[in-house]
């Protein structure tokens, strides 16, 4: 597992517990929805065409706790 040394002062995304400056800390992806689909096409009133996403996927941080679990 990869830890890396935090730089700063963050929030854990799991226990919401501070992680402090020279903590060690985990990234990690979290996906929201489907990000692997393709966003849906919608045809909009005046004859256009919108997109919808189908999800999102962003980094968070772990504490030393969290993710050794
Ligand atoms: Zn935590």
């Amino acid at each position: 597992m990869k830890m890396t040394k935090s730089r700063g002062v963050y929030k854990c995304h799991n226990c919401s517990g501070a992680i402090s400056k020279g903590d060690l800390y985990r990234k990690k992806t979290v996906s929201i929805g489907s990000p692997h689909k393709p966003d849906r096409a919608i045809k909009t009133e005046g004859g256009g065409v919108a997109y919808e996403m189908q999800g999102i996927r962003f980094a968070v941080k772990l504490c030393a706790l969290c993710a050794a679990e």
